[in-house]
């Protein structure tokens, strides 16, 4: 192991210790179940939305040291940011965790600590499951939304 993925493994260490953003969302505007029957790990994602920005976000469940890391990082980096934003992240780190794409600039450096599951495929689903957890979350509020608009006229 070099000094690189060490740090790296620290990282996921870290965030399996001390999630970020692991409790329920009192005033979630959208709540999403994931599940990864494989390992067994499963999280309950909440989203609070206003307009086109994810303002909060946090997690409750339960799993390996890798979900629920991916899981911490996650939530923590999508507060702020656009429901594009958001989608474009999910595809770049699935690109990363799978093997697909190399890290680059775009992606926050905390991420690369994921890379190294690419090289270990039945790690892959417990590294995602936050991110397919995210990308259903959003696709699932805007249809929401649709039909809260399409109410309203
Ligand atoms: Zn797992």
């Amino acid at each position: 192991m070099t000094d690189s993925s060490a740090l790296y493994h620290e990282i996921i260490l870290d965030h399996n210790r001390r999630p970020r953003n692991f409790r329920v969302l009192p005033d979630a505007t959208v709540e999403e179940r994931g599940l990864n029957p494989l390992c067994g790990d499963e999280l309950t994602l909440y989203l609070r939305m206003e307009d086109d920005h994810i303002v909060d976000a946090s997690f409750q469940g339960s799993g390996c040291a890798i979900s629920r890391a991916s899981a911490s990082m996650m939530t923590t980096l999508v507060k702020g940011k656009t429901r594009a934003e958001a989608d474009a992240m999910v595809e770049r780190f699935r690109g990363l965790a799978t093997g697909r794409a190399e890290m680059d600039d775009d992606l926050p450096s905390s991420l690369r600590a994921f890379a190294g599951v690419a090289r270990l495929p039945q790690r892959v689903k417990c590294a995602v499951l936050a991110w397919h957890t995210l990308h259903a979350a959003l696709r699932n509020e805007s249809g929401a939304a649709r039909e809260r608009e399409a109410r309203q006229r």
